[in-house]
C-alpha cells in the first residue's frame, strides 16, 4: 500500500510517500516546497534515490501538490506509473479539538468540524484544510486521513488542563489546555519501549520534543496525562522564538506601557521571544551556542534559561507520573545537541538519571540509542522523530482497519 503524508503549513508543503508493509515500511519520496506564494519559492525532493533541487515561484499550495503528484509519476523518474498506485492520504491537522482523540477518515462532517476549530488555531489549521481540500479535489477516490496534534493528548485529566479561570470560558470558547506536537509524542514514547523491549504499560515515560517548537509530555502507561504546551502553542517551555510561561500580568503590563494591541502583542510572545530575544542572536541554538562560547552573556543566559526550564518541568513531571523510568529526546535539538542534553540532566541524578558523557557525545544521526549509564535507573533514550512517516504510519492504520472492518 502505498501513503502519500502531507502536511502543509501556511507556506510550505512537506510530504513523504511511502510504500508500507506489516514492519516494515520503505520511504519512495520526500521532500519539501517552501516560500510559497513568493519569488523566492524552492523545492526539495529526494525521489528514486535523487535529490532533485529547483527554484522558481511555486504560485499556492494547489500548483505546490500538483507538482508532487508530477514527480511522483513521471515517466523518466518517478516512482509510481499513475496516481492511481496512491492507496491513501494523511493530512497533518494541528488542532482537532476536543472531538478528535484519534486520527480519522476524512468526510464532509471531519471537514466541518475541522473548520470549526479554526477559531481555536487560527495560523495552522487554514493551511492544513487547504492540503485537504486540494487533495480532495485532485485525488477524489483515494481515502484521506486526519492526523491530528492535539488527539494524543485527550487524555489528559481535566486538573491538568483546565486553566483557573472562570469556568465559563471553559463552556463558552472551550478554553483549555489541548497540547501539540502529540503524534510525535506518542511516537517516540511507543518507539522507546519497543526498543528497550518493555511493555509500554509497566513505564513512566517522559518525552522532550526539542525542535523550533519544544514541548513535554508525561506518558503513562503509554497515555498523555499531561504536556507543556497549552491552549496554543505558546505555553510551557523556551523556544526559539516563543517565550512559553509568562506571568499574564507582564503582558498586561507591556501592553499598557508600550501601548500596542493584541495583534502586537501575539507579534512579540510568538516570533521575538524566546531564544531570539533573549539571546538577541537567532532562534537556532547552534548559532547562540557560537555566541556563547565567544562570550556572549546574552547568549550564554539563553542557553541557561532554555535548559532550566526543560529541567524543572521534568522535575514536575515526575512527581505527576510518581517517578521515571524513562528520558526520551527528539527534535533537531534533542537529537543533535549533545551539550544541551547535558545541561538538562547535569543535577539529575537524585532522580535516577545518570547520562553516559561518550554515549552522550557520540553523534549519530537517525539512530534510536540508550545515552545513560549502564546502572542509570532512568534509561535516557535519542528517539527520531519524522512527523511525516508518523502521518503515513497513522493513515495506513486506519486505512487498514477499515478494511478489515467491510
Ligand atoms: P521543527 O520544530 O521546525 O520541526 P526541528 O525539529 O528540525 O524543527 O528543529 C530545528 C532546530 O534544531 C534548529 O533551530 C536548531 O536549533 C536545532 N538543531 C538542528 N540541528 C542541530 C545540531 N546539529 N546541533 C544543535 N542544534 C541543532
Amino acid at each position: 500500500m502505498n501513503i502519500l503524508a502531507i502536511n502543509c503549513g501556511s507556506s510550505s508543503i512537506k510530504y513523504q510517500f511511502v510504500q508500507m508493509k506489516e514492519k516494515k515500511e520503505k520511504v519512495l519520496a520526500k521532500g519539501l516546497i517552501e516560500r510559497i506564494g513568493k519569488k523566492s519559492s524552492f523545492q526539495i525532493h529526494f525521489i528514486n534515490g535523487r535529490t532533485v533541487q529547483k527554484k522558481g515561484e511555486v504560485k499556492d499550495h494547489r500548483k505546490g501538490l500538483r507538482k508532487i503528484l508530477e514527480l511522483l509519476t513521471n515517466k523518466d523518474n518517478g516512482v509510481i506509473k499513475d496516481i492511481s498506485e496512491i492507496s491513501a492520504v494523511g493530512h497533518r491537522v494541528v488542532h482537532g479539538g476536543e472531538k478528535f482523540v484519534n486520527s480519522i477518515l476524512i468526510d464532509d462532517k471531519v471537514v466541518e468540524a475541522i473548520h470549526i476549530y479554526t477559531s481555536l488555531a487560527p495560523l495552522h489549521n487554514p493551511p492544513n484544510l487547504t492540503g485537504i481540500e486540494i487533495s480532495l479535489s485532485l485525488l477524489p477516490n483515494v481515502p484521506q486521513v486526519a492526523v491530528f496534534d492535539t488527539a494524543y493528548h485527550q487524555t489528559i485529566p481535566p486538573r491538568a488542563f483546565l486553566y483557573a479561570l472562570p469556568y465559563e470560558y471553559y463552556e463558552k470558547y472551550k478554553i483549555r489546555r489541548y497540547g501539540f506536537h502529540g503524534t510525535s509524542h506518542r511516537y517516540v514514547a511507543q518507539k522507546a519501549a519497543e526498543f528497550l523491549n518493555l511493555p509500554i504499560d509497566d513505564l513512566r515515560i517522559i518525552t522532550c520534543h526539542l525542535g523550533n517548537g519544544c514541548s513535554i509530555t508525561a506518558v503513562n502507561k503509554g497515555n498523555s496525562i499531561d504536556t507543556t504546551m497549552g491552549f496554543t502553542p505558546l505555553e510551557g517551555l523556551v523556544m526559539g522564538t516563543r517565550c512559553g510561561d509568562i506571568d499574564p500580568g507582564v503582558i498586561l503590563f507591556l501592553m499598557e506601557k508600550e501601548k500596542i494591541g493584541p495583534k502586537q502583542m501575539n507579534n512579540i510572545l510568538n516570533r521575538q521571544s524566546g531564544i531570539m530575544g533573549i539571546s538577541g542572536v537567532s532562534n537556532d541554538i547552534r548559532d547562540v551556542k557560537k555566541e556563547a562560547q565567544k562570550g556572549n552573556e546574552k547568549a550564554k543566559i539563553a542557553l541557561e534559561i532554555f535548559t532550566y526550564r526543560i529541567k524543572k518541568y521534568i522535575g514536575a513531571y515526575s512527581a505527576v507520573l510518581g517517578g521515571i523510568d524513562v528520558l526520551v529526546f527528539t527534535g533537531g535539538i534533542g537529537e543533535n545537541a549533545t551539550d544541551i542534553r547535558g545541561m538538562i540532566c547535569e543535577g539529575l541524578e537524585f532522580l535516577g538519571i545518570q547520562l553516559d558523557k561518550r554515549k552522550n557525545n557520540k553523534n549519530t544521526q537517525n539512530e534510536i540509542r540508550i545515552i545513560s549509564k549502564k546502572d542509570s535507573s532512568v534509561k535516557v533514550l535519542v528517539v527520531p522523530t519524522d512527523e511525516e512517516k508518523i502521518i503515513a504510519q497513522e493513515t495506513w492504520r486506519i486505512v487498514q482497519k477499515l478494511a478489515t472492518r467491510k
